[in-house]
């Protein structure tokens, strides 16, 4: 069986280097240059935050150990109030459950470079995917280097081409499909910026610091080179937001008035600022994922997310490790294959794009809020005294086991039952955990 994959993302290339590894014929379309001979992640996204559902993936893989070696713990949240004193929470009650800052172009490499250590498998770059035949399983490609066109065919397209997919596109136009599809932007966008290791030092290394402001934040995750890469997530337009920063002195204007710890840490801020692009943020759903058994969507394809719960790739990964047991199950039926896939992933990847949403308004609102901080509270002593409670967080985070739908449901009744308490109890050491533990059990 020849699989053709469009896009060698993070998706792509993992998902191509398992089915090599399965020993299938593996041909891989890659609009992008070669990133191992050319720098072009800068300014967007440069490090992800790695957890458990896409550890799972890697394992599948056996690059679990490779990988984490090359990633930085974080193992809380460092909140930074405006004008009030730094503090940290843990991301669990229970040792162990962190998740880990990992540079998204080095993960994409390793990934490119085992893939390609494969004889089965081949990754052409500089190609862009115009279309897909679903039916045929044929697609059609420019070559960005000479402009030509031409076609490929598989036994199966499998589309990895993130949140534009020229593959969607094509499941759009084909009626057969009743292809329903929505797209929302968030009123949102982000910039990146660096705080170079010479300026870092008084950021707690272990953790991902969060500088929340009501209607915006800031955060910061730590890069094994001693490194902080941070993200403004701000208003496109508004009274605080990005169309209000048109030169230095409107930065520094912002910066000294909203995080004025951070300003003497980025010395060139002015440049990185108005040289990094800034980026959009939207939330797509649709469905199906499949069409006529010969081809199928996953990853940011299928299901894009905000990155409030860093959780785009690890699901993404995640979709790839079902599609793996469900290749176990149904081999090359693909008919079955792709309808039980997407059966099991639509309703999950809903329910993280919800959670997503959720996290962006608890960061950027919350974080700062004294009840939600006993709240957090609260749930680390639950977490330390029950093995078996887990907060929404950690059903999220930590348990790959648990689907993201059941998280969801099960971690926004829990969520709801401790806020009701937290209003109303201050003084959260005099509850009594063993009878809370009971009522969280009834919900
Ligand atoms: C600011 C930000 C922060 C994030 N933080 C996190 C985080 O902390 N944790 C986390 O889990 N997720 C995070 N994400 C989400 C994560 O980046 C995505 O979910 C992940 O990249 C999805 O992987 P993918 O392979 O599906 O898509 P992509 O990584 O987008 O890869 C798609 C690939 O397809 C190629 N391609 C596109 N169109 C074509 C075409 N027509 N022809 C051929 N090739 C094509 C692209 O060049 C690309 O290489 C974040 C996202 C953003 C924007």
């Amino acid at each position: 069986m020849t699989i053709i994959i469009i896009g060698a993302g993070l998706s792509g290339s993992l998902l191509g280097l398992r089915l090599a590894q399965r020993g299938f014929e593996v041909k891989v379309f890659e609009r992008r240059p070669d990133m191992r001979k050319k720098n072009i992640s800068a300014g967007r996204s440069i490090n992800l935050a790695l957890s458990d559902r896409g550890i799972q993936a890697l394992k599948m893989v056996g690059l679990e150990e490779e990988l984490l070696k090359i990633a930085v713990p974080m193992h809380g949240r460092m909140i930074h109030p405006l004008g009030e004193k730094s503090f940290y929470a843990a991301y669990s009650g229970r040792q162990g459950e962190f998740i880990n800052s990992i540079s998204r172009g080095e993960l994409n490499k390793v990934l490119l470079d085992k893939a390609e250590a494969f004889d089965n498998l081949s990754i052409t770059f500089d190609c862009n995917c115009l279309e897909v035949n679903l039916k045929s399983a044929t697609a059609r490609f420019e070559n960005l280097g000479d402009h030509s066109h031409f076609e490929v065919k598989g036994d199966i397209i499998l589309g990895t081409d993130g949140a534009n997919s020229a593959m969607r596109q094509s499941m759009m136009t084909d009626r057969n499909q009743l292809f329903n599809y929505s797209q929302e932007y968030l009123t949102h966008g982000y910039k990146e910026l660096n705080i170079s290791p010479e300026m870092s030092g008084s950021l707690v290394k272990n953790a991902l610091h969060i500088w929340p402001r009501g209607e915006f934040m800031m955060i910061a995750l730590p890069n094994p080179q001693g490194d902080f890469t941070a993200t403004i997530f701000m208003g496109h337009s508004g009274k605080v937001a990005f169309d209000k920063i048109r030169n230095t002195d409107e930065l520094n204007g912002f910066f000294q008035q909203y995080f004025p710890d951070v300003l003497p840490l980025i010395p060139d801020l002015a440049d990185q600022y108005f040289e990094n692009p800034l980026g959009t943020l939207l939330t797509i759903r649709c469905s199906p994922w499949q069409a006529y058994g010969k081809t199928l969507m996953m990853g940011d394809a299928a299901h894009a997310i905000v990155p409030f719960y860093g959780q785009g790739m690890n699901c993404a990964f995640e979709d790839v490790h079902v599609f793996d047991q469900m290749l176990e199950k149904h081999g090359t039926d693909t008919t079955l294959l792709f309808e039980e896939f997407q059966s099991l992933r639509i309703p999950n990847a809903n329910a993280i794009a919800d959670l997503a949403i959720d996290n962006f308004y608890e960061m950027r609102d919350h974080t700062a809020n004294p009840v939600f901080q006993r709240k957090r509270r609260l749930e680390t002593m639950l977490e330390q005294q029950f093995e078996d409670y887990y907060s929404k967080y950690s059903l999220v985070t930590f348990r790959a086991d648990i689907p993201y739908v059941e998280a969801r449901d099960r971690g926004r009744r829990q969520d709801e039952l401790l806020m009701d308490i937290c209003e109303k109890t201050e003084d959260i050491g005099s509850l009594n955990l063993k009878e809370l533990r009971e009522k969280l059990y009834l919900i």
